[in-house]
């Protein structure tokens, strides 16, 4: 093991540079880690103190409601492993510190295909199993191997396959039953280097009709109509998809299409539908509306904005979006992002 400074502990520290809503919030302990040894240390601090732990990647799936108390980690563990267990076949693993979207170009650059439609997801890599980001039809768990992660409570560190992270639509076990135990350290990945290239997504189809892409066509053409359609936080802070898209149940979705024979959705294979949250709250009237220091973008109504407003803000139009969708379709939006300093 290297050696590693012993890590700093900074109090009362300022958060807002840390999530990508550049909400204002502040940490009680922060500190940040670069490696194993230093996130045992903070763990030791954590422990002895009896402080509640809570991991920082990026922060762009985060709203501070409020300050967060107890301990904040800042995982920068960093490094890039490949070997390949088949002809043309490699497990990658990558440290929790990795950027995803340079992570997804270091693949490419490689030849090791299978991440191009999750090109420029913000984020670190330790966060992309929390809710299995997923794009343009593409999941983490289509991908996925194994993770290591730190149990907080005991600093034990465990493996977790496929099964154990209990995969679901934007979900896992790390938003369940094991939210807030575990800080994830390393993923690792099966990719190819023979490309696999899926465009069925209908605007990717769209955007790629009449070729027969590469790995790296896709990955720019994902690129391009992202920055085409999503507002970047460095310019218009937001947290990506405030909203899940609900699934809701046949006999609602017969219900609403009576009257709204518009209504965009995707069947799924238990018999249910998705219907683009987007598409409900443009309804209800709120794409590009302003509220005070807050708002709804004007090209994506399911990213909420912050023109300098707070955590409480965002929640409070979250909750009036969440009212008119629920009065008008009976449907519940769920908030996606993981929402800190409410009361328990
Ligand atoms: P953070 O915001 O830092 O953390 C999110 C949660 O994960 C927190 O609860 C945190 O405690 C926990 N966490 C973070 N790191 C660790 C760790 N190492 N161990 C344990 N827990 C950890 N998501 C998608 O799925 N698909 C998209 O297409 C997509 N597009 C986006 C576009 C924009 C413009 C934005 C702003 C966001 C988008 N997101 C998308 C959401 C977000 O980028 C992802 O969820 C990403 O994985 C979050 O990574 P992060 O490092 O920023 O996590
Ligand atoms: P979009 O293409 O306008 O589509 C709207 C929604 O309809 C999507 O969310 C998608 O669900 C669903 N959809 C579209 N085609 C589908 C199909 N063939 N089968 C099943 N579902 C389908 O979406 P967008 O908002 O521009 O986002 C594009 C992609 O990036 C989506 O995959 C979205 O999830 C992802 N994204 C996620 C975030 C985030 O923060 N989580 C932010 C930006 C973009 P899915 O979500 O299941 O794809």
């Amino acid at each position: 093991m290297t050696d590693s400074p012993t890590i700093e502990i900074i109090e009362n520290a300022d958060l807002q540079p840390f999530n990508t809503m550049a909400v204002p919030g502040r940490a009680e302990y922060f500190c940040r880690v670069d490696n194993q040894q230093q996130l045992l240390q903070a763990l030791d601090y954590a422990n002895h103190r009896r402080l509640p732990v809570t991991a920082l990647g990026g922060g762009s799936n985060l709203l501070l409601a409020a300050d967060i108390a107890g301990l904040v980690v800042h995982l920068n563990l960093t490094g890039i492993h490949a070997s390949e267990f088949a002809p043309g076949h490699f497990y990658v693993s990558f440290a929790a510190g990795e950027n995803w979207h340079q992570a997804v170009e270091h693949c490419l650059q490689q030849g090791w295909y299978g991440l191009e439609n999750l090109s420029l997801i913000p984020g670190n890599m330790g966060a992309a199993p929390i809710q299995n980001i997923g794009a343009y039809g593409v999941e983490l768990c289509d991908l996925f191997v194994s993770l290591e992660a730190i149990e907080i409570s005991s600093g034990e560190l465990v493996v977790m396959d496929k099964q154990a992270c209990q995969f679901g639509y934007r979900d896992s076990i790390f938003k369940q039953a094991g939210k807030g135990r575990y800080l994830i350290t390393q993923v690792t990945l099966a990719l190819s280097s023979e490309p696999q290239v899926n465009i069925q997504y209908p605007v990717l189809a769209e955007a790629l009709r009449g070729k027969d892409p590469s790995p790296e066509q896709v990955s720019a053409a994902v690129c391009r109509i992202r920055r085409e359609k999503l507002p970047d936080p460095q310019n218009i802070p937001n947290a990506g998809s405030f909203f899940k898209n609900p699934v809701i149940e046949a006999e609602l979705l017969d219900r609403l299409l009576g009257s709204n024979t518009s209504m965009p959705h995707f069947q799924q294979p238990d018999n249910r539908a998705k219907v683009p949250a987007a598409w409900l709250i443009d309804q209800c009237g709120f794409r590009g509306l302003r509220s005070g220091n807050v708002g709804v973008h004007q090209h994506q109504a399911l990213v909420l904005v912050n023109f300098g407003g707070t955590g409480a803000e965002i929640l409070h139009l979250a909750q009036q979006i969440q009212d008119a969708v629920q009065e008008r379709f009976s449907i519940a939006l769920e908030i996606e992002p993981q929402i800190y300093g409410l009361p328990e």
